[in-house]
């Protein structure tokens, strides 16, 4: 342990530069070559891969169908919804030259695809009985970030997003609300285990063209908001500008009311924010890539070592065998340590010569026991899913702790200096959102004092959760 801390920046000195060295030398990513891009290496997208099947499975489970649409899109999609092309304008890739000659018409690299797929849905949607129509799909987008930062903030980011079309008001605004709670929430709290405030964005935070944001919050390990997930109702905003209408049973032409929603390889920057610690990442074990290594001492201990593997993987688990004896053993476990992997299996030969095995767990303080190697399966398969309940109760104890209720701005201001905090809407207002955006703090969510999402930010007694972000 301390030879881990001697390669990491610690959280409480250096956060920003902890969370570049867990980067590194866990080996999630690299910087791409033009700024702000990023190279996801093996063990990062690994977890990305397992993330990404995850909810996959729960979009799908709510009908939405995935497919794909174009990366380049004609410049004047962009310019028909007044408000998302002034929200995207800033941080637009646009491609004017292609193939030896400057374009007719520009494209733009998608920042996101609503006017392309609301150009789609109006050509596929003609009544009533083609609704609700719900899509994915699994791409890349482009904005030209300023300040970027691995994960967190890059141009390219790898994400889903969800578009869908809906007769009524009602039924789009249950749909976006079920990806929020059944989707996105159950993925981080469950997979991730992560957990998160969900609340409705205020009228300056919202997504460009939406009439509603929801999002997900979560609290990084320096008391810092941030955002994991976002959906949009979008009213008929996208509807009016691409024609998406219907015929109504009645026989009259309606307008669609539409929805959209993404998350992103931001959530792999949030689980290394929220369970890292100084000796490095630690991985929930539903989307470990490894979520157990059984390493061999010395070389005399490599076939059993492989022995073990074979039976955890036979029940079901993600093992890994490091038979590397020609290095010091003490370089690998602090490697397997930086790299968060839930479980270590450490066996030398005295190990073997008392027939047990020495289990560390990583997510418990990386406490030790020998286990017989009768009873070792069997007590690693508990160990992972006990560790998994485990960092999500210790994530949501920490959270809690460190969200204060106040009264004033003021108050809320002081209180973001080390945590979150909690305020009657009322005591905000615009004058206040200005004077926190003053001191680099701004409205992560508004909450109905029950928790529930508020229908509009007029509602009485809204309560407003305050703090830093990345
Ligand atoms: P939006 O389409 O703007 O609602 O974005 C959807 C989600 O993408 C947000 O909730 C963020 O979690 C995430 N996100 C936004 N910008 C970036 C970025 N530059 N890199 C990674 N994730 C991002």
């Amino acid at each position: 342990m301390t030879a881990t801390r001697s390669v990491l920046a610690s959280q409480a000195t250096d956060y920003p530069r902890w969370f570049q060295d867990v980067i590194a030398k866990a080996e999630l990513a690299d910087n791409g070559p033009v700024r702000g891009t990023m190279v996801v290496r093996p063990y990062g997208y690994g977890i990305w891969e397992l993330l990404q099947e995850a909810m996959n499975r729960r979009i799908k489970a709510t009908g939405a169908q995935n497919a794909y649409f174009p990366l380049l899109i004609p410049e004047s999609y962009l310019q028909r919804e007044a408000e998302h092309v002034e929200g995207f304008s800033p941080e637009l890739a646009v491609v004017t030259h292609a193939g030896g000659k400057q374009l007719e018409e520009p494209a733009v690299i998608r920042p996101t695809s609503e006017t392309v797929v609301g150009e789609y849905l109006s050509k596929w949607i003609q009544s009533y009985r083609d609704l609700p129509l719900l899509l994915n799909q699994w791409a890349n987008v482009v904005r030209w970030e300023l300040r970027p930062r691995l994960f967190l903030r890059t141009t390219e980011f790898l994400w889903q997003e969800g578009h869908t079309a809906h007769a009524t008001s009602e039924d789009a605004r249950a749909f976006a609300t079920k990806i929020l709670y059944d989707v996105y929430r159950d993925v981080m709290v469950n997979v991730l285990a992560i957990p998160v405030v969900t609340g409705r964005k205020t009228r300056r935070e919202r997504f460009a063209g939406a009439i509603n944001t929801m999002t997900l919050e979560a609290m990084t390990g320096d008391g810092k908001a941030l955002q994991m997930g976002t959906s949009h109702e979008l009213g008929q905003n996208f509807a009016r500008a691409f024609d998406i209408s219907y015929l109504s049973s009645a026989g009259s032409r309606e307008l669609a009311w539409t929805t959209s929603w993404g998350s992103t390889t931001r959530m792999v920057g949030g689980l290394i924010m929220v369970h890292g610690d100084d000796a490095g990442l630690r991985v929930p074990p539903a989307v470990a890539p490894t979520q157990v290594v059984v390493l061999a001492v010395k070389e005399e201990a490599i076939a059993a070592a492989r022995g073990i593997a074979d039976e955890l993987s036979a029940a079901g688990l993600r093992v890994t065998v490091d038979d590397r004896t020609d290095q010091p053993f003490g370089r690998r476990a602090v490697n397997w340590e930086l790299k968060g992997v839930p479980i270590r299996i450490e066996l030398g030969p005295r190990d073997l010569a008392a027939d047990v095995a020495t289990v560390v767990r990583r997510l418990r303080d990386s406490d030790k026991t020998a286990v017989a190697r009768a009873d070792l399966t069997r007590t690693v398969v508990a160990a992972i899913e006990a560790d998994q309940d485990h960092l999500l109760a210790e994530a949501t104890a920490r959270q809690a702790a460190r969200i204060t209720a106040v009264r004033t701005v003021d108050e809320a201001i002081e209180a973001a200096a080390s945590g979150w905090a909690t305020l009657p809407y009322d005591a905000v207002g615009e004058q206040g959102e200005d004077r926190l955006a003053e001191s680099a703090v701004t409205v992560r969510c508004l909450q109905r004092p029950d928790g529930t999402l508020p229908l509009d930010d007029h509602e009485p007694d809204l309560v407003a959760y305050v703090a830093r972000s990345y």
